[in-house]
């Protein structure tokens, strides 16, 4: 991605430049909204916006992973999140944007952060929104901010779907990595209480949980999840750890490029093709061993490229919403998700990297 460094809107120094009259915005945001110059090293449409709420304290929570934590060295202005930069703007400079190009938008989405105004705040931009802009919008929610009521407040205000960023798919590795760390103390069961709220309030395939690969997880873990969320018409979306510097697991290396590509397969086959467990064979370590299915047929779903797009929330149509371009991968690495559909040079790469005869047969 070749970007210009010109700060388009400079924040007026005045103000205090936190939520709910300023936020971030991804890099890939402020490029479609023409607020940064610059584009992408491959040509494909790009109409999801991201934004993130900002405080001076920043986020209360210390995920081991994160770019955000509270005890990641380094101001919290100067921090990355998911290892992009996220430009600050004016909430209503913002909306004044999304208004303008509302034709080639396709999915809203407001990450809060732990932190004591993130309700408040969060239900006052998603109003300036909703009052200019008819784009879907979702809220990537922070748990330990929410209840019941606030979870209907939401739909009552026109979010149309809720992201649950539980990224630690056991309950073991949750609390290792959330929840008993210097200032953690998030809780796995108000993040399922959130799961059951928000599933039963937006109702079926209008809820989201963000699941990370990579965390020290093993391939059953990650199948029964998916098979779990799927049996309560809830999508996981997966995402890939992308260790931060100077986060707690910035030496962590990335899950391998084959075991990334067979996991992202796997839940295609769960959720497009009906897969139940008994067709997942795994080793004595939890690792994908053996994929009990036609030869013909799974072939025939990754020559497709669908399982291997970017998980994200749709746009109105059902297309691809938002597909954080770079999200999960420098632009320098090979595409971890493809913010488009995979071309023929793609689908070669993919079909070398997956190595599915190792597991067919
Ligand atoms: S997939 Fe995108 S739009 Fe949906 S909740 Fe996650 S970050 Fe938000």
């Amino acid at each position: 991605m070749a970007i210009r460094q010109l700060p388009v809107l400079p924040a007026r120094a005045s103000e205090p430049q936190i939520s709910p009259d300023y936020v971030r915005i991804s890099m890939a945001s402020a490029i479609a909204l023409r607020m940064r110059s610059g584009r992408f090293s491959r040509d494909f449409d790009f109409g999801g916006i991201n934004l993130l709420l900002n405080y001076d304290e920043g986020c209360l929570s210390d995920c081991g992973y994160c770019g955000l934590a509270r005890t990641r060295p380094g101001a919290y202005e100067d921090k990355s999140f998911i290892r992009v930069e996220w430009p600050l703007v004016r909430t209503d400079d913002l909306v004044d944007r999304m208004a303008r190009h509302e034709a080639t938008l396709t999915r809203l989405c407001i990450s809060m952060v732990t932190h004591g105004h993130a309700y408040r705040d969060t239900c006052d931009i998603t109003r300036r929104i909703a009052e200019r802009v008819s784009t879907p919008l979702s809220i990537l929610v922070a748990p330990p901010t929410l209840n019941r009521e606030r979870l209907e407040t939401f739909k009552a205000l026109g979010v149309d779907m809720i992201g649950i960023g539980l990224d630690a798919v056991t309950e073991d590795l949750f609390r290792h990595i959330r929840t008993d760390v210097p200032a953690g103390g998030l809780k796995w069961e108000k993040y399922w209480e959130v799961v059951t709220d928000a599933r039963e309030i937006f109702g079926p395939w209008k809820v989201n949980v963000h699941t990370l690969v990579g965390l020290g997880e093993t391939d059953r873990d990650l199948i029964e999840i998916f098979l779990a969320l799927r049996d309560r018409q809830i999508f996981s979306y997966l995402f890939c750890f992308n260790p931060e510097p100077d986060s707690r697991m910035a030496d962590l290396a990335k899950s391998p490029l084959t075991r990334w590509r067979r996991v992202q397969l796997a839940k295609h086959l769960i959720e497009s093709e009906g897969y139940d467990l008994s067709q997942f064979d795994f080793g004595p370590d939890g690792a994908l061993a053996r994929l009990r299915a036609d030869q013909a047929s799974v072939q025939a779903v990754v020559d497709q490229g669908v399982a291997f797009v970017t998980n994200g929330c749709p746009g109105e149509k059902g297309e691809p919403g938002c597909t954080r371009p770079y999200g999960s991968y420098r632009p320098s690495e090979p595409f971890r998700d493809y913010p488009f559909m995979p071309g023929p040079g793609d689908l070669a790469e993919i079909r070398q990297q997956i190595r599915l005869d190792e597991v067919l047969g």
